[in-house]
């Protein structure tokens, strides 16, 4: 039982494709990370469904990833099987107050189309890379508004139950945080929108296109926010306060537009990025006593970085 006897299963149960040892740098906005021993595309939902048995059969772990923009995977890879969802999850369609949307969606995709069926609710998103999935694991959002506000149902695939339906009403939205992270695979999304001056919604898209280009690094991989907020604070404005804006560890850097920000300025490892990390954590937490929490997530091992 191992990743050597579930590739070949993989490949032979599922419509979509499966490679073995893939560059994890090419599908993270970071643009660093090794190899995923196993990197399967599930177009459908039986795809999902036999996947996951074969996983649990040969015990290789896996994990769900979207874009990969708010990730960090390690030099040394996954020793497991990344899960990407296709085709199928990408759809969506509109009825009444409601955007059904599959979890594969690009979140862009779905604030661009909403505005131009004049449908408000997504204005916040403007900006936000990443697919719903994602967004909906992480609870993405911004001052303006976060997903877990307009999320009436998810659809999830949850090992051991089978396909789930959840209400939005029924899950715990915090900042940064979703009560459905780490419950299985979501599949798809049902969004509360509303009929909206296009004007008005194209105003409020454009605002908020324009602070965050004021105020954030553009051009540079990243991951965007590295450290959430902590309570009453901002953890820029305390990075920034300790002297770190520019500060580099290899090809990684804190931006120096927006201190909570680590960007790629060309060639950096995974390495880099966590020891800059842990660098700016521990400046901060001696220089305030705050000890700050990563907003990003960690895919493989970090121990020898
Ligand atoms: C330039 C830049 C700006 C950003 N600005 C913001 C911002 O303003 N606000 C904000 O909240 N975020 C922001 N982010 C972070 C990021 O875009 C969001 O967190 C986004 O929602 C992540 O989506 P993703 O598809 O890339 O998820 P990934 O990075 O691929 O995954 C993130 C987490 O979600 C889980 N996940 C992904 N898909 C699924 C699924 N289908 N089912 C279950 N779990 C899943 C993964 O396992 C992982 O734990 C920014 C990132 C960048 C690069």
């Amino acid at each position: 039982m191992s990743i050597e006897d579930a590739l070949p299963r993989l490949r032979a149960e599922l419509g979509g494709e499966v490679r073995a040892r893939e560059a994890m740098a090419r599908h993270t906005t970071y643009h660093v990370g090794g190899p995923a021993a196993i990197y399967a595309v599930l177009e459908t939902v039986h795809d999902v469904v036999a996947a996951l048995r074969i996983l649990e059969e040969e015990e290789v772990e896996w994990a769900v990833v979207g874009k990969g923009s708010n990730l960090l995977v390690s030099d040394a890879g996954y020793q497991g099987a990344v899960l990407v969802l296709g085709r199928e999850f990408k759809k969506h369609a509109i009825q009444d107050d409601t955007l059904r949307a599959g979890a594969a969606s690009v979140l862009a995709h779905l604030v661009q189309e909403a505005f131009s069926l004049g449908l408000s609710g997504l204005e916040w998103a403007v900006g936000i890379p990443g697919t719903l999935g994602g967004a909906l694991a992480m609870n993405a959002g911004t001052p303006e508004g976060w997903i877990g506000q307009i999320v009436d149902t998810a659809t999830l695939f949850i090992p051991g139950l089978g396909l789930t339906l959840v209400h939005g009403r029924d899950v715990v939205w915090d900042y940064r945080r979703s009560g459905l992270a780490g419950r299985g695979i979501i599949l798809e999304t049902t969004l509360r929108v509303s009929e909206g001056e296009p004007a008005r919604i194209r105003a409020e898209m454009e605002r908020n296109l324009k602070k965050r280009k004021a105020s954030q690094p553009m051009g540079l991989p990243c991951a965007g926010s590295v450290f959430v907020n902590p309570p009453g604070d901002s953890a820029g404005r305390l990075i920034e306060a300790a002297g770190l804006k520019g500060l580099r560890l290899g090809g990684a850097c804190v931006s120096t537009v927006h201190a909570n920000f680590i960007v790629n300025e060309g060639g950096a490892t995974a390495a880099d990025v966590v020891g800059l990390i842990r660098m700016v954590r521990m400046s901060v937490k001696d220089g305030c006593g705050v000890d700050l929490r990563p907003e990003i997530r960690f895919l493989g091992s970090f121990e020898e970085a």
